[in-house]
């Protein structure tokens, strides 16, 4: 199993570590990104499958055991919760996504609609309303599709023939420290340099939740809250561009 995050899922799960680290008072915030129908989905994933927390049959386990163990709140729960006003007694747990991928609503939200358990999706608006992936996941997407596997990147060399991890690592630290003006243009010279054609691929969209999912989502049980309106790392960009990302 390559994917770490699954792997060390599973080894919480087989050995009941969740028991373990939950508190008993207080508030327990999970916060899960992608929810893998199986296995084999994310070995198969086109993307960054760093960014799956789990399978389907884990995530159901898991809350299961929130059910039966913790009170999950809703947003109106844990506002109440932070106002001294709520009566029911703790542990509390919070069920949170980010990024609003599609397969919160296709394997996460059913699940959740069995045992009538409230969440919270935090979705980035700019990326839904263009059906845009972020940049780890197209990172991801030009280093497994690429034709050419031997290049250099200012300065670096890299191989991508038997791994694409250290080129992963490199690209994504990029995104994550250097100014966003200055890393703008890296997605389309790696595209060019691993010779993968970005204006060809149309199935990016499929990746995310539609607006008529996250409303039928916000029907039944799940808060919406901002997750930026660019999804950029905010240290990266000017005070001028944090405020509009951040503003409703
Ligand atoms: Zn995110």
């Amino acid at each position: 199993m390559k994917n770490k995050k699954l792997m060390v899922a599973k080894l919480l799960d087989s050995v009941g570590v969740l028991r373990g680290i939950m508190p008993r008072d207080g508030l327990s915030v999970l916060c899960y990104h992608r929810v893998a129908a199986s296995e084999e989905t994310i070995e198969s994933c086109a993307y960054d499958s760093g960014v799956y927390s789990c399978t389907s049959d884990i995530f159901k386990a898991q809350i299961a055991w929130l059910k039966n163990n913790t009170n999950i709140l809703s947003l109106d729960g844990l506002l109440k919760l932070l106002r001294g006003e709520l009566a029911e007694k703790g542990p509390y747990s919070l069920i949170t996504f980010d990024d609003a991928y599609q397969d919160v609503y296709s394997v996460a939200y059913p699940l959740l609609k069995q045992i009538h358990a409230p969440s919270i999706l935090f979705a980035p608006s700019k990326l839904v309303e263009e059906g845009r992936l972020g940049w780890w996941d197209m990172v991801a997407f030009i280093l497994k599709q690429a034709k050419r596997k031997r290049f250099d990147y200012d300065g670096e060399k890299f191989d991508l023939t038997d791994n694409i991890t250290p080129a992963m690592r490199y690209f994504l630290s990029r995104f994550k420290q250097m100014p966003y003006h200055s890393c703008v243009n890296i997605m389309g010279e790696l595209a060019a340099l691993c010779e993968v054609d970005l204006a060809g691929h149309r199935a990016h969209a499929a990746e995310l939740m539609t607006w008529d999912q996250i409303a039928e989502v916000a029907r039944n049980n799940f808060a919406i809250g901002s997750h930026t309106h660019t999804h950029r790392v905010l240290t990266t960009i000017t005070p001028e561009e944090q405020r509009e990302t951040t503003s409703p």
